[in-house]
């Protein structure tokens, strides 16, 4: 990308480069140049990618690229039965998978996923509070019993929903599942 270096009224040169592209200024000219330029394929972006370092299909490629890295070094477990996860998609297990997908779209492993629970805790919510009012610990509140009441409430009520986080550290086999040695019941 041409970087245009900024000057102002009666031509005094100012430290500033515009991309000449997104127009989105820049304190150095090699920034500016680099600007809309994509780090993978060296095309220039598309102005609604400027503020990215690749484009968006190089940042596809990226991506699937760090997943199958972390795939290749995760610890593959065996009798797995929970969600399961590739890319952005998450599935209720293995099987669910299988069933909603083209089978030549399966990969050889996807990624077991943590089980999470909303478990607030009153401890945390009022030091937080403190946090954002910059008060010491030992400023007193007032009503943190009933509070810890409702939040026990709201737990309990709470106890069964869940949500799935992406575990990067473990995977999954669908071929072995798929011919059912893998304990996926
Ligand atoms: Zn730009
Ligand atoms: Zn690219």
């Amino acid at each position: 990308m041409k970087a245009q270096q900024l000057q102002v009224y009666g031509g005094e040169l100012i430290d500033l480069w515009r991309c000449s592209n997104c127009k989105q200024l820049w304190p150095q000219p090699d920034m500016a140049e680099r600007c809309c330029v994509c780090e993978g394929c060296g095309k220039t972006k598309a102005s609604r990618e400027a503020g990215s370092r690749r484009c968006s299909e190089c940042f596809t490629v990226h991506l699937l690229e760090i997943d199958r890295k972390q795939l290749e070094e995760a610890t593959e477990l065996t009798n797995y039965t929970g969600p399961v996860c590739i890319g952005d998609k998450y599935w209720e297990s293995l099987e669910k998978m299988l069933d909603g997908l083209d089978p030549n779209e399966v990969p050889d492993f996807v990624h077991t996923c943590d089980i999470n629970h909303y478990n607030l805790d009153v401890g945390t919510i009022i030091e937080e509070l403190h946090e954002q009012a910059g008060l010491e610990d030992s400023q007193s509140l007032g009503g943190i019993a009933e509070l810890a009441a409702a939040v026990d409430k709201f737990n309990e009520t709470n106890a069964d929903v869940v949500w799935w986080s992406l575990d990067h550290s473990t995977k999954v086999s669908t071929r072995i599942n798929k011919a059912g040695i893998g304990g996926v019941s």
